[in-house]
C-alpha cells in the first residue's frame, strides 16, 4: 500500500514541478490555476467536496473538505502552497522544471519548498476520502496560491475574506521535520514561531547644487552611505527566547548558545552558516538591501531612498523596531524619514493536543525520535492563521538522505530535490495524524 501511495505522490510532485507556477511577485505571475486544475483531476472521484477561490485571474486556491460529524470536535487543516520562486537555470545540474526521477530522487523547483508536502497532503487526503474516513472533526486540505509573495492572493486573502470557510483549530504547513541525529536519538525540528518583518524605507535628504563645486555640499548620497555603514555595524542586544532555549536544549547544543554573556563570542567561532542561524534566532537583524537616488552626474543629490530588511523578535512591536533603527542611525536621525511595514512575529504554544498527536505519530514513524520546537527566521502562511486563532506548526517528515545543511541550502537555491522515502514518510504522517487528531 505504502508503495502505491509513494508512486502517486511521486507522479503528482513531478507534475506539480513541471507546471512551473513561478511567482515573481507580479499579480500576473504564478498562474497557480494550473496546479489547482492538476490537483482537481487528481482528487476527482474521491468524493470530497472541492471549493475554489480566485481573487485575481489565474491565482486560484483549492480547498478540499471531509466534514466531521461533531461540530465541537477540532478542525485540522493541511496547507500546502502551489507556487514556487524563480530559478537561475545556470546554477542547476538538471532541468529545474523537468521533474526528473533518478535513483529515488525527484529534482526540480519546489521539491522541498514545498510541492513535496503539497503532493503528499493531497495523496493522504484522497486516500482518506477513498477509505470513507468519517472523522468527528473536519479535515481540510488547502492548496494555496501566492505564498512566495506575502500571501496577498492566497492565505492572507482567504483569512481576510473567507475566514468562516478556512478557520481551523490546527494548521500544518512548511517547514521542519528533517532528522537531526543527537546522542539522545533523532530529533525532529518543528516550526512553532516565525520572526516578524519590519521592512523599512529610509529617505535621506540633501540640498541640490552643482557637482563641479563639491566643497561643503549637503550630499544626500554621502549621508546615506554613512547611514548604511551605521546600520551594518550596529549590534542589537541578544534576546534568548523560550523557543530558542528549547531548541538548543533539545538538540544538545552548547549551553553558551543560551547565555547572553557568551553567545556572541560562540557565534563568531561557528561555521558561518550555523552562526547566521544562531545569530538571527537571538537578535533583531537589519540588512540594507536597496538604494535609489541621484539624478545626474553633475548634480549633488537631494534625495536617496534606502530599503532595509529588518527582522523582529517575538514581542517586539513597531515602536521598538523603529527605536532600534533610530539608535543605529544615531545623530543622523533628524536627517531621515522612516516608513515601515510592520508584520510582527507569530508563535504557537507547544502544550497543545496537536503537539501531543504529532509526538505520538512521529515516534512511531521515526523510531526513538522526539520533536524539538524551533524558530523560523522567514515567514510562512501560518502567520495569518495564527493571528486568526489557529495553532499553527511547520512540519513534514524527511528521510536521512536529506541532511539539514542540504535542506537549508535548497530553499530558493539551486538543485532542489527530494527522495521518495521522504514522500512516503510525509504521506504516512498525514494519514496517521488525521486519524489521531480527528477520529
Ligand atoms: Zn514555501
Amino acid at each position: 500500500m505504502a508503495d502505491d501511495l509513494t508512486n502517486e505522490a511521486t507522479a503528482l510532485l513531478q507534475d506539480l514541478i513541471r507546471n512551473a507556477c513561478v511567482n515573481d511577485g507580479q499579480v500576473s505571475s504564478g498562474e497557480e490555476v494550473r496546479n489547482s486544475d492538476l490537483l482537481t483531476s487528481y482528487l476527482a472521484g474521491s468524493g470530497a467536496e472541492l471549493e475554489y477561490y480566485e481573487p485575481q485571474p489565474g491565482r486560484r486556491s483549492l480547498l478540499a473538505k471531509i466534514e466531521g460529524s461533531d461540530p465541537t470536535a477540532p478542525t485540522l487543516m493541511l496547507m500546502g502552497h502551489t507556487d514556487v520562486v524563480p530559478v537561475n537555470p545556470d546554477g542547476w545540474s538538471r532541468d529545474p522544471f523537468g521533474g526528473e526521477l533518478e535513483d529515488g530522487m525527484i529534482w526540480g523547483r519546489g521539491a522541498v519548498d514545498m510541492l513535496n508536502l503539497t503532493s503528499t497532503m493531497a495523496v493522504a487526503f484522497k486516500q482518506l476520502a477513498r477509505r470513507g474516513f468519517a472523522p468527528r472533526g473536519t479535515l481540510l486540505f488547502l492548496a494555496v496560491a501566492d505564498e512566495e509573495a506575502l500571501g496577498t492572493w492566497g492565505a492572507k486573502y482567504l483569512v481576510e475574506h473567507e475566514l468562516d470557510t478556512v478557520r481551523s483549530d490546527y494548521v500544518i504547513t512548511e517547514s521542519g521535520g528533517y532528522q537531526v541525529p543527537t546522542k539522545a536519538g533523532v530529533r525532529l525540528p518543528i516550526m512553532v514561531e516565525e520572526k516578524g518583518t519590519f521592512w523599512s524605507n529610509i529617505t535621506v535628504r540633501g540640498t541640490p547644487s552643482h557637482a563641479s563645486q563639491a566643497y561643503k555640499t549637503d550630499n544626500a548620497l554621502v549621508t546615506a552611505a554613512e547611514v548604511v555603514r551605521r546600520i551594518a555595524e550596529y549590534r542589537p542586544e541578544v534576546e534568548i527566547g523560550d523557543t530558542w532555549r528549547r531548541y538548543v536544549q533539545g538538540l544538545g547544543l552548547p549551553d553558551a548558545l543560551t547565555d547572553p554573556e557568551r553567545i556572541d563570542e560562540l557565534i563568531d567561532s561557528l561555521p558561518v552558516g550555523l552562526g547566521r542561524i544562531a545569530h538571527s534566532c537571538t537578535h533583531t537583524t537589519m540588512a540594507p538591501t536597496v538604494v535609489h537616488g541621484g539624478t545626474k552626474t553633475n548634480i549633488i543629490p537631494d534625495r536617496v531612498d534606502l530599503q532595509v530588511d529588518v527582522r523582529t523578535l517575538p514581542g517586539q512591536g513597531g515602536e521598538a523596531a523603529t527605536a532600534l533603527l533610530m539608535d543605529a542611525i544615531g545623530d543622523l536621525a533628524d536627517r531621515v524619514e522612516i516608513t515601515s511595514n510592520d508584520d510582527p512575529s507569530t508563535s504557537s504554544p507547544v502544550d497543545t493536543p496537536l503537539w501531543d498527536s504529532l509526538s505520538r505519530v512521529t515516534a512511531r514513524l521515526c523510531e526513538g525520535s522526539a520533536l524539538v520546537p524551533t524558530v523560523m527566521t522567514g515567514g510562512t502562511d501560518n502567520r495569518f492563521f495564527r493571528r486568526a486563532g489557529s495553532v499553527g506548526y511547520g512540519f513534514g517528515l524527511f528521510s536521512q538522505r536529506i541532511r539539514f545543511e542540504d535542506y537549508a541550502k535548497m530553499f530558493h537555491g539551486h538543485d532542489e530535490r527530494v527522495d521518495q522515502e521522504s514522500l512516503d514518510l510525509s504521506t504516512q504522517l498525514w494519514l496517521a495524524l488525521a486519524e489521531d487528531v480527528l477520529a
